[in-house]
């Protein structure tokens, strides 16, 4: 017998379910069942895909309680471990987001129901138990199997067990009943019974309990998604979201999709209410189960679903699939690609409907999922139209998002184009001296702020045929409510002394209309990309030359007509090129860039100011 040492991470997992402060300790049972159906479906799949053999006659789940020793046990003759694996998956946590779990449980201590969303498994036993035993033993192994105790500190006990039959049996010390700590007395037959018809009724194998000479099935067994939706509870579908997701909260839609004739599936989709922590991370698992007549093929089936659609959860099960297909198969097979057409445009419609007659819980969707919803514009042209349509965004008017239909609606006469800026806030875009003409002739402009914001637009040409314009590129045009002072003076000289002070700096320096109370501001050219754009693509290590923008002067304003009366003046006074830098160092703080020397920014403003005071 060898005696080894949890992970550091594990410990510290196991020590927050010893010391639980969760109250539904129900969980575990089901946590149990969960692992043992999987193991189950994964024997079944190994004799179908891989030649194991292995009599898959009577698969099943068995649960025994003692009531004298107040042990409980879950059996099931799936898969199994091999010692290896028991060290590996029992004693170390291999998956991604457990540190940060541990991080968030820590600070956040009223907030137990974490556990539930991030699953945390097998250890939740150690809620409810004082020692938990395992006892495995790997499908298609000759030898012994292995045995596994632990009293949920920092170590376990690892042994060789001679005898065990092939599958996995989890032995579970129930620790003294104590109704203040929500600990129910989990051998009792009842609360057993309750338990696995609330969580994990629809688990598609038997789960048997004696009782005396009587052996019972505790789970209907049926397969959610072959049901029709009105003989389905809304907290069975719950409870089965629960089981596919890890997710503790309950979906915010259910999505149910059936299709006869030529090609048969059916498919169940949750929207969940609130998005994962890692549904910006590349190495997040995403996907559909995947199953073949009833029978669980695979999970995270990424080929089902495209990426930006990633945070949907659910089931497909196809009637006409061979049982052995495997991922490489999926990606090229004709019949996934078109259900995943239909499901996409089924998930689009639903989004829509959501937007029409819900407008609350299309608040909630959008808020959690809309960026990366937004992903899909540049990634599905097919169905580029469907997101515009489902898409809503921050506008100078109002504090409401808004459709890109309703801002069409509102458009000024003869205002031809749809107007946004990108930034990082709403506050920076409102803000921004691009923003000024806009305003103060009450055109409305899209506030973007999501990073995909800044690409997406690029890749968009259009919305019911009117063009979108960035307030903060090319020229602007509008239409003009009254007449504007013509500014006096020539102001050529000026401007080619201007573009040759800066000339590093800009590739245009030119008078604007764009300006109502800044006396200058930055623009890119019509066909540049932006300096958010051009920080992204750094970023993501593809160096290009520097895009340089125009500046733009306001001649109304004091500073500029002052500037070019000076310059008439007396053209090579010392302080007109520092001016110069000054005039741009400004335009770009206005907008929140980034200035390439601080340091002698300052120096020159304090200068400057020293000597006005
Ligand atoms: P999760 O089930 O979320 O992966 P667990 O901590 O519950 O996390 O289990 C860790 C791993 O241990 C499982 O992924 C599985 O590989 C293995 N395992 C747990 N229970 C069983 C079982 N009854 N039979 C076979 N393998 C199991």
């Amino acid at each position: 017998m060898e005696t080894l040492e949890f992970q550091a991470e594990a410990r510290q997992l196991l020590q927050l379910m010893v010391h639980s402060i969760y109250s539904n300790k129900d969980i575990f049972l089901r946590e149990l069942i969960s692992n043992a159906s999987d193991a189950l479906d994964k024997l079944r799949l190994a004799t179908l895909q891989d030649g194991l053999e292995a009599d898959t006659s009577d698969l099943h789940i068995e649960i025994e309680a003692d009531t004298e020793a107040r042990t409980l046990t879950i059996r099931d003759n799936g898969i199994g471990m091999t010692h290896e694996e028991v060290v590996e998956l029992i004693g170390t946590i291999a998956k991604s987001g457990t540190a940060e779990l541990l991080t968030k449980l820590k600070e956040a201590k009223e907030s137990p129901e974490l556990i539930g969303q991030f699953g945390v498994g097998f250890y939740s036993t150690f809620m409810v138990a004082d020692k938990v035993e395992l006892v495995t033993r790997k499908a298609g192994t000759e030898g012994h199997g292995t045995r596994w105790e632990s009293a949920g500190e920092g170590t376990y006990t690892i042994d060789d067990a001679p005898d065990a039959p092939v599958g996995t049996t989890v032995t579970v010390h129930l620790r003294p009943k104590d109704e203040e700590d929500a600990l129910y007395d989990y051998a009792d037959e009842w609360k057993i019974k309750e338990i696995v018809k609330r969580y994990s009724d629809f688990i598609s194998f038997p789960i048997k309990m004696r009782s005396g000479e009587q052996v019972d099935t505790l789970n209907s067994m049926k397969a959610l998604w072959a049901r029709p939706r009105s003989e389905v509870t809304d907290e069975e579908y719950h409870q089965f979201y629960r089981h596919i997701s890890h997710d503790w909260s309950d979906p915010l839609e259910i999505i149910n999709m059936k299709a006869e004739g030529t090609f048969e599936y059916e498919a169940l989709l949750f929207l969940p209410s609130r998005a994962p922590h890692d549904l910006f991370q590349r190495d997040s698992p995403r996907g559909l189960q995947l199953y073949v007549k009833r029978v669980f093929i695979m999970d995270d089936s990424k080929e089902l679903i495209p990426d930006y659609l990633r945070f949907v959860k659910g089931v497909v099960d196809a009637a006409d699939l061979s049982l052995n297909i495997s991922r490489e198969i999926l990606q090229q097979d004709r019949h996934i690609q078109m259900i995943r057409r239909r499901l996409v445009k089924k998930v689009l419609s639903t989004i829509k409907d959501l937007l029409a007659n819900n407008p609350e819980k299309y608040a909630t969707f959008w808020r959690e999922f809309g960026k990366a919803v937004k992903e899909g514009l540049l990634n599905d042209q097919d169905n580029q139209k469907a997101i515009l349509d489902i898409a809503t965004f921050s506008s100078t008017a109002g504090t409401e998002p808004t459709t890109l239909a309703a801002y069409v609606e509102r458009m000024k006469e003869g205002q031809e184009e749809i107007y946004y800026l990108t930034g990082d806030s709403r506050s920076q875009v409102e803000n921004s001296p691009h923003m000024e003409a806009f305003q103060a002739q009450d055109y409305e402009v899209l506030i973007l702020t999501d990073p995909v914001d800044e690409i997406w637009v690029e890749a968009v040409p259009d919305f019911d045929g009117k063009k979108l314009q960035s307030v903060a590129r090319g020229n602007v045009d509008l239409p003009k409510d009254k007449e504007e002072p013509e500014p006096e003076g020539d102001f050529a000289p000026l401007l080619t002394f201007l573009k040759e002070k800066l000339e590093e700096q800009v590739k245009d320096v030119r008078l604007s209309h764009r300006l109502t109370t800044s006396a200058a501001c930055l623009v890119s050219d019509t066909d540049d990309i932006t300096p958010a754009l051009e920080k992204m693509y750094r970023a993501m290590g593809q160096d290009g030359p520097r895009v340089k923008r125009i500046l733009e002067l306001n001649p109304n304003h004091p500073l500029v007509s002052g500037l070019r009366t000076a310059h008439e003046t007396s053209a090579d006074d010392d302080a007109l090129p520092e001016t110069a830098e000054l005039l741009y160092g400004t335009a770009l703080l206005a907008e929140g860039g980034d200035l390439e020397d601080p340091a002698r920014f300052a120096k020159l403003l304090a200068d400057r100011l020293a000597k006005t005071v």
